[in-house]
């Protein structure tokens, strides 16, 4: 899951990516209104991380725009005790949650998790796959009664496999959703996850739940391989 964090000051940003990345989320970085505007109208994000006083044009104005365009993406304030708007303005504008600062990552993270279940009913609860299983409230996967132990990105990576059961999912579909739009490496990477994956989740089971087909990308099989 990706989420888009628009924030001006940069150890709160880079905190917060941080976080967020450590938990299996996609994170892209907005430094200022104009730019969050861009990427929350055309990125595909789960949640927007949405701070208030911004240069140039402000979480305010971003807000009631995605709103007016009916870019209905769930966004959670974040304000300043001391700003200029509260939190009854927040909620006002459009915004599902807010939460004012100083905040822990703590709970930033269970309030973003709290948006994403509420704001997307009809997101499983738990993805599954014939006795491949993922959670991604409690975060937890794995094989019939055995937990898998999966790092951040194993984890991003079988969540959208799991999401997509059945359907070849290309080398840069997978990129763009479980990296970040500003990722410039190789893109072989996504091989190579693949294989740590498989070796988590098939070889020792005897298994083989994501197929590659050739020159195009993976799929994973719905029944769990
Ligand atoms: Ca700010």
């Amino acid at each position: 899951m990706r989420v888009l964090v628009v924030e001006d000051e940069p150890h709160i940003a880079a905190a917060v990516e941080r976080g967020l990345r450590a938990e299996g989320f996609a994170v892209d970085i907005a430094h200022d209104g104009e730019r969050g505007l861009f990427l929350a109208r055309y990125g595909d994000y789960a949640a927007i991380i949405l701070d208030l006083m911004l240069p140039g044009r402000n979480g305010y104005d971003v807000c009631r725009t995605l709103r007016t365009e009916d870019v209905t993406t769930p966004v959670l304030i974040l304000t300043a005790k001391d700003g200029e708007y509260d939190e009854a303005d927040a909620l006002d504008l459009g915004a599902d949650d807010y939460l004012t600062k100083p905040f822990t990552f703590v709970v930033l993270l269970a309030r973003v998790r709290a948006l994403l279940r509420r704001t997307a009913p009809q997101r499983p609860a738990v993805l599954r796959a014939g006795d491949l299983w993922l959670d991604p409230g409690a975060h937890r996967c794995g094989r019939g009664d055995a937990t898998l132990d999966l790092t951040p990105r194993e984890f991003g990576l079988l969540e959208y496999l799991l999401g997509h059961p059945d359907t070849v999912v290309s080398k840069a579909e997978l990129l763009h959703h479980v990296w970040d739009a500003g990722f410039e490496g190789d893109p072989n990477i996504v091989e190579v996850y693949v294989g740590y994956l498989r070796r988590k989740i098939d070889t020792p089971y005897d298994r083989n739940a994501i197929e590659t087909v050739r020159g195009v990308g993976y799929r994973l099989d719905g029944r769990g391989g």
